[in-house]
């Protein structure tokens, strides 16, 4: 495939992408290379044949060894574009060692980090992992829904602590990893803090959970059955009048409670104060993104590859030809490529979003919005990706030790860890109809041809600005009196506006790296920006006849737009393994897999080993 382009040209050009994906690929210029080193140590193979308790175990210890690679953990649970970073690569190794990693530097650690970092806590067990940190927050009872969490801590005006209570079973927290496997754990717990009767909202609480004996006192763990994708001891977890010290709340500018139990803070909404105190879900998001990039770039970089060796039957009898000599084969690895590009780009602008509103408050409503429809966007993508690659590398793609068949059900967790997609979807979807126009909001003055991707965001841009004032008008129009009636009769076009919108965030992403690629002045740019117009356009062509009714798409450009998709893909297939390496998945984690076996398929020209 890409014998049309020199080798060093390639290199060259792929390396250039790289820079564009990940930055400079030094430990200090980017926070990607140290997940990269770690896929690439042996220690992080795959590891078949394991019970799902052996997996679990194995999960843990591999986190002690990510742990032991760590310069800081704290620096790291501080820092949302390296926590996040580190997921795009783990990911790729274990799913459910990214689940602990995940919890332990994020959910756990960074809660820390977030509330009073300087108070007196010895953390030393935790930051070398002799105890693995967890989160619960999660009710049987309450899962999109944890604001309505029903978990007690009574403050006891005796001793000025606190006395954590599950009050019934639908209370018992969910799914957290609280089992023994892995050794001692500590947990933060999100529960409502109750002052003589008053309801003052839920905080969350460091609770020592258990030690090399077993759980502390009033502590009850029952493991849930086995779910779907890699191993994790989730539990349900109970608590029987569990007595807390006033260290154990954690406390920070949303709340702080006196010794005499008066609740002194910025934040009078107990709503809102409930948000800040569990504001690493968001970073979590982040991460679950990551995790849906690494695996939808990962499954590219194998399926592309294995095109490349994998041959079969050409048009020519007695001639076998690789897979790549397909264009019903590369046009679907091409598209969900182009895609893969954009949804690394947009997850960038979101981590700096966020990174950038935790400076300055008044931005961290659009961030936390962007962090949302970004995790639902490319997670969502990534499983339509993960399942594209699987069925075109055959029975291959079944077997978990070619590396592709994890993907596929690993994804199913981070859709609905961290905030279920659909509800944080359509929750950015109704804030978004009271949020500024994304510009411009107008219709392009003379639509310009398809050719230049600029004109094709801003065409998107319009569309946006129409279906959102379709879907305030819904909101306006819908029955009075009965709020969940009237949200009902706006929710279809508003998640109609959204998709239109994060179309346009994650144009604006591309082009912003396509423009700082282009001034680099290598090859990249142009490349990228025909990359740039096959995504749009093919975000596009559905959205053609509700474009030319609403007047913004030309009917000679309508029709020009499936042979603008022909060249582009005819232009971009003999790059596609190009675009592919520049996901720069260690040559070590390739080799290793025996659908990419090179040495074995040189044995068998027909094919790959069996
Ligand atoms: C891999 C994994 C790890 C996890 N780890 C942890 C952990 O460490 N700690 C922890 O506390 N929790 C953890 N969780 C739990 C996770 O936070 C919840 O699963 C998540 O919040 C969704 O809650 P639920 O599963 O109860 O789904 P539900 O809230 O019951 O949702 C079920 C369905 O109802 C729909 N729905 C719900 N509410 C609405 C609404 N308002 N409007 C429209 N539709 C709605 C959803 O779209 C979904 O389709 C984990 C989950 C997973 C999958």
């Amino acid at each position: 495939m890409s014998t049309q382009q020199a080798p060093d040209r390639a290199e060259q050009l792929s390396a250039e992408l790289s820079r564009s994906l990940f930055g400079d690929h030094t430990p200090d210029a980017s926070p990607h290379e140290h997940g990269r080193r770690l896929l690439a140590d042996e220690a992080f193979a795959h590891r078949g044949g394991l019970s799902p308790a052996e997996s679990v175990e194995l999960a843990y210890r591999r986190l002690r060894i990510v742990n032991a690679s760590l310069d800081d953990p704290w620096r790291l649970a501080g820092d949302v574009h390296r926590l996040a970073a580190l997921h795009e690569w783990l990911a790729v190794a274990d799913g459910a060692l990214t689940t602990v990693a995940g919890i332990h530097y994020n959910l756990f650690l960074g809660s820390l980090v977030d509330h009073d970092p300087d108070a007196d806590r010895d953390l030393t067990p935790l930051l070398t992992t002799d105890r693995v940190g967890t989160f619960l927050c999660t009710e049987l009872d309450h899962g999109n829904d944890a604001a309505a969490l029903e978990t007690t801590a009574t403050f006891d005006a005796a001793t000025g602590g606190f006395v954590l209570h599950t009050p019934h079973p639908g209370a018992r927290k969910f799914m957290p990893n609280t089992s023994p496997a892995g050794g001692p754990k500590t947990a933060v717990v999100a529960a409502r803090l109750l002052v003589e009767g008053a309801d003052l909202g839920a905080f969350l609480f460091l609770v020592e959970l258990s030690d090399d004996t077993g759980f502390r006192p009033g502590i009850s763990v029952r493991p849930l059955p086995e779910r779907l994708g890699s191993p994790v001891d989730h539990c349900l977890t109970s608590f029987d009048q569990v007595l807390l010290p006033h260290s154990a709340l954690l406390q920070g500018d949303h709340g702080r409670l006196t010794a005499d139990g008066e609740l002194t803070g910025g934040i009078g909404n107990r709503r809102k104060r409930f948000l800040r105190a569990i504001g690493r879900v968001t970073t979590g998001k982040l991460c679950m993104s990551a995790c849906g990039l690494g695996g939808a770039r990962a499954a590219l970089a194998i399926a592309v590859r294995y095109a490349g060796r994998r041959h079969v039957t050409g048009m020519s009898a007695g001639r076998r030809v690789p897979l790549t000599a397909h264009r019903s084969h590369t046009d679907r690895l091409l598209e969900a490529t182009a895609t893969a590009y954009a949804m690394t780009y947009l997850h960038r602008a979101a981590t700096d979003a966020w990174a950038r509103a935790q400076h300055e408050p008044a931005l961290r409503e659009d961030a936390e919005r962007l962090v949302a429809v970004t995790k639902a966007w490319n997670t969502w993508e990534a499983r339509r990706i993960c399942v594209e690659c699987r069925e075109r590398c055959g029975a291959q793609g079944l077997f978990p030790v070619n590396g592709l068949a994890d993907f596929t059900t690993n994804i199913e967790g981070t859709i609905t860890a961290e905030g279920d997609n659909l509800v944080i979807w359509v929750k950015a979807a109704g804030e978004l109809l009271f949020a500024p126009a994304t510009v411009p909001p107008a219709r392009p003055a003379a639509p310009r041809p398809l050719d230049d991707p600029r004109a094709m965001r801003e065409m998107l841009a319009a569309h946006e600005a129409t279906l959102r004032a379709r879907a305030t008008a819904a909101l306006r129009g819908g029955p009075t009196g009965d709020p969940q009636a009237r949200w009902n009769h706006a929710v279809g076009p508003a998640q109609e506006a959204l998709s239109a919108h994060v179309l346009v965030r994650a144009a604006d992403a591309f082009l912003t790296a396509t423009a700082a690629a282009a001034a680099g002045g290598g090859g990249a740019g142009a490349l990228l920006t025909d990359l740039c117009r096959l995504f749009l356009l093919d975000r596009l062509r559905p959205l053609a006849g509700a474009l030319i009714a609403d007047g913004l798409l030309p009917v000679e450009e309508a029709r020009r737009l499936p042979s603008l998709v022909q060249e582009l893909r005819a232009r971009l297939t003999p790059r596609l393994e190009t675009l592919v390496d520049a996901f720069a998945l260690p040559e070590e984690l390739l080799t290793r897999l025996p659908l990419l076996d090179l040495a074995a398929q040189a044995a068998r020209p027909e094919g790959p080993p069996r």
